[in-house]
């Protein structure tokens, strides 16, 4: 620690920024920190101004800095990492969310009441808006705890769950209602909220797990896996039950699933259509599984699984890509090899390939409308993946903010 109780490795960190006119870091961050006017209170020791800055614009510094990809985010945008290495920008808000705490208090209560569906971080950051504002605030939760993806996808030994009993004390602090084992649709149903509150935000994520046709036992998507492993706690059954996993996709779900089953099984393969260039998984997670020993099957792809006579996975089916022009994404559009089948003895897959979003529970006719997180139902919201598709918990909280002004400026 220097004299001022900025740890020293924060201020050379903060010092080795160059402040620039234009923060081109502050592009690549989803929340739309101002990354370049925290740290340069940082630089003039005032931590305090440091922390208002950071918590006016996001109020869960605590999970972006661990759980952000802030090598293509913030820090891949820093002009630093053009002829050297960046900031370490996350560094940097980890210390401010670790040292100092946000300081903002619940409003005068205004008498309007907001009803929100999920618990997940768009829901906890226009919670956090909204009672800040004085509207009371009641979250519907169908698990036993908050944070959403964040609890139930994220394995604890890449993000520790103290975090969220945070903020679940922080927003309880601030009047915020919780209704934990409420499943709307099922429990409750919309028509009841918006009833008893003046609008209702739903917050309920991209949960609908893409399969594409493949099914059998020992076939699994990996939203459900993550869920048995981190919620269910049920490591034991995997690890008795199969020895071999293929998980199929490329993203962070792809990366959570094969480095929990490499944590309990003897081999896991990662098979991924694209080459690793293209994989949206975060790079420090890619890089964690190949140390964990997970294997890597690049430009390659499952057509289908291979069944035993019970109906029990035995093999995937796969096929070699190569990749063409850009498609719609922007990445290579991946193409089969004829010819090149061949199959990998498994018997257990997870496809991880890609979530959808429904409000088929809630009512058929919801629809979300562009420009406006306003739905095509009076007085009821969309926000976070719900309305943006599988993003980040960085976008999300944005967009619980954004849509949480949006309802504000309804009255
Ligand atoms: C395995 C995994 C790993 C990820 N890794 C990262 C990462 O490293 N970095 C990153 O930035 N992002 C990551 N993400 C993405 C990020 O977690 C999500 O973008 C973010 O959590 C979405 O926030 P949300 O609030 O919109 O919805 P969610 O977090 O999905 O929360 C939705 C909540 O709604 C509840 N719900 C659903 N239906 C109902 C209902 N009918 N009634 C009541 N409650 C309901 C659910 O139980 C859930 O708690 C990951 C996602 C997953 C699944
Ligand atoms: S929120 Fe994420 S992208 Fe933005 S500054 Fe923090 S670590 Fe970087």
């Amino acid at each position: 620690m220097t004299q001022n109780n900025i740890d020293e490795s924060t201020e050379k960190r903060a010092a080795y920024c160059l402040s620039c006119p234009v923060p081109r870091c502050e592009n690549g961050c989803p929340v739309g920190n101002h990354i370049r006017d925290y740290i340069k209170a940082i630089k003039e020791k005032d931590m305090a101004h440091s922390a208002e800055i950071l918590y006016s614009v996001n109020p869960f510094p605590q999970l972006t800095c661990r759980l952000c990809d802030y090598a293509r985010q913030c820090q891949g945008h820093c002009v630093r990492g053009i002829k050297s290495v960046p900031v370490e920008i996350h560094e940097i808000e980890k210390y401010i969310s670790d040292t100092e705490k946000d300081k903002a208090a619940a409003g005068q209560i205004n008498g309007r009441s907001i009803a929100i569906v999920g618990a997940g971080p768009a829901s906890l950051a226009a919670a956090m808006d909204l009672r800040r504002a004085g509207y009371q605030t009641e979250i519907y939760e169908k698990l036993d705890q908050i944070g959403g993806a964040v609890y139930s996808g994220i394995p604890s030994y890449r993000f520790d769950k103290k975090y969220l009993d945070e903020i679940y004390e922080d927003e309880k602090k601030l009047g915020t209602i919780f209704h934990f084992g409420c499943e709307v649709g099922r429990d409750i149903s919309l028509k009841e909220l918006l009833i008893a509150h003046d609008r209702v935000l739903l917050t309920n994520g991209a949960q609908i797990e893409n399969t594409y046709g493949l099914a059998g036992e020992g076939c699994e998507p990996g939203l459900s896996l993550l869920y048995h492993l981190n919620v269910e706690d049920q490591a034991d059954v995997y690890q008795k039950k199969y020895h071999r996993a293929a998980v199929w996709g490329g993203g962070n779900v792809a990366m959570d699933c094969a480095r929990s089953l490499v944590r309990i099984l003897d081999e896991v393969t990662v098979i991924y259509r694209r080459s690793e260039k293209e994989m949206p998984a975060n790079r420090d997670e890619i890089e964690a599984a190949k140390k964990e020993g997970v294997k890597f099957a690049f430009l390659e792809n499952i057509k289908e699984l291979r069944l035993d006579d019970h109906g029990r996975v035995i093999g995937a089916h796969c096929i070699k890509m190569h990749l063409g022009e850009p498609d719609a994404s922007g990445r290579a559009r991946p193409i089969e090899t004829a010819g090149s089948d061949y199959e990998i003895p498994c018997e257990l897959v997870i496809p991880a390939i890609g979530q959808s979003v429904s409000f088929e529970a809630f009512d058929a006719n919801i629809k979300k409308q562009e420009g406006t997180h306003a739905s095509t139902m009076p007085n009821v919201y969309i926000a976070g993946d719900a309305y943006l598709g599988p993003k980040t918990v960085a976008a999300c909280i944005k967009d619980g903010r954004d849509a949480a002004a949006e309802m504000m400026r309804s009255f």
